[in-house]
């Protein structure tokens, strides 16, 4: 259950209620795509930097080690050893993005598995299936997420389908919840706007499934190559039209300036691969932009990546010495990155969570995107 607690402008300040803990909103989940965060980072180290919320890969982790095995040792909490929420994506991004040939049916997607080739089939009650075996706190919907730029007639038809696989997945959620050998029988489920940048047939669709009463909902499809204008107009149409008192997830979002951006517009769950990605470039985040720590004005630098940070690697180590240990490709440099970035995103949210709090969430906003175009001294 979602408790809004506070707005601030279009800003929402909420809490969901899960089976594994309260989570505290805006938040941004990390990405841990095949059951770990890259970069070396195990669940102690998540516990360290302040995350909320692990997010896991369905289409990964079906694939290798496959959700029978996880479900065998007692689902993703235990296999992993988490004990806080666990959102698993439907599986339906990976299965457009990176399988091989594929073919979309009424029934769901066949496709080839990336790793050896191998046929597999997934559509709606496959995913949630998959996503009940994994056990994760919240379930997203199957759906089709289109290229942004597909023409009109080919979004609408996407769209309506992707209506139907909703209203499947969620009595085959149902249906699961209710068996005895489900390990969490209170999994949620998001379902997930799409429309690409058509603002009519995104709105069209928000509507249509608010009806549906689920435990929150998904802007889908965003963040794939459009303009950063195109994501903020379609979010200033689409919002108003999903639920206030459920979460907003802005799925696949991004950098810290689109995070304070949509917060602005309502927007309360996020994940992002940037900063673990960026990470393990050694590319850091810092309240005045991102440093890349290969850059020889780090050599002799004795100040942490940023002063002030409460991350493991700002506590003890130098930017002078993670760039030597990124510079010897030695693993402990790209974790250290990995766990800064982490930590600055988690931390951001907290931030972003007291200036709502404190009802002034538009000048914090305005003075944090001013502080991420200023250097450093
Ligand atoms: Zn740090």
């Amino acid at each position: 259950m979602y408790e809004l607690l506070k707005k601030d402008g279009r800003a929402k300040r909420g809490r969901l209620h899960t089976v594994h803990g309260d989570i505290e909103t805006p938040v941004f989940m990390n990405v841990g795509t095949a059951a770990a965060i890259k970069g070396a980072v195990s669940t102690a180290d998540l516990q360290q930097i302040g995350t909320q919320v692990e997010l896991s890969n369905t289409y990964h982790l079906h694939v290798r080690p496959g959700d029978q095995v996880v479900k065998k040792m007692g689902g993703l909490h235990k296999f992993m050893v988490w004990d806080k929420p666990i959102l698993t994506d439907s599986g339906g991004f990976q299965v457009f993005s990176l399988a091989g040939l594929r073919k979309i049916k009424e029934e769901g997607v066949y496709f080839q598995s990336h790793i050896d080739g191998h046929k597999i089939f997934m559509g709606p009650e496959e995913s949630m299936q998959i996503q009940s075996n994994l056990a994760s706190t919240i379930a997203m919907a199957f759906d089709e997420c289109p290229s942004s730029v597909a023409d009109r007639d080919y979004m609408q038809k996407s769209v309506d389908r992707t209506t139907r696989w909703l209203k499947r997945c969620k009595a085959e959620m149902e249906r699961l919840n209710s068996l005895p050998d489900t390990i969490n029988k209170h999994q949620m489920l998001f379902g997930i706007n799409q429309g690409g940048i058509y603002e009519d047939i995104r709105v069209a669709h928000a509507d249509e499934i608010s009806k549906l009463d689920l435990d929150g909902y998904a802007v889908g499809g965003l963040a794939v190559g459009e303009s950063h204008e195109d994501m903020y107009r379609i979010l200033d149409e689409v919002v108003p039209h999903l639920p206030e008192n459920k979460p907003t997830y802005l799925m696949g979002v991004g950098t810290p300036a689109n995070i304070l951006e949509a917060v602005d517009r309502g927007v309360d769950f996020f994940d992002c691969v940037y900063p673990s990605r960026n990470g393990r470039h050694g590319h850091v985040y810092t309240k005045h932009g991102k440093l890349n720590l290969f850059n020889a004005r780090f050599e002799l630098d004795d100040r942490p990546i940023e002063e002030g940070c409460g991350c493991p690697a700002c506590q003890m180590y130098s930017r002078a010495y993670i760039r030597h240990l990124l510079k010897a490709k030695e693993m402990l440099g790209m974790r250290l990155c990995v766990l800064h970035n982490l930590y600055f995103y988690n931390h951001l949210m907290e931030e972003i969570r007291d200036a709502i709090d404190a009802g002034r969430y538009k000048e914090y906003k305005e003075e944090t995107l001013r502080g991420f175009e200023t250097p450093e001294d």
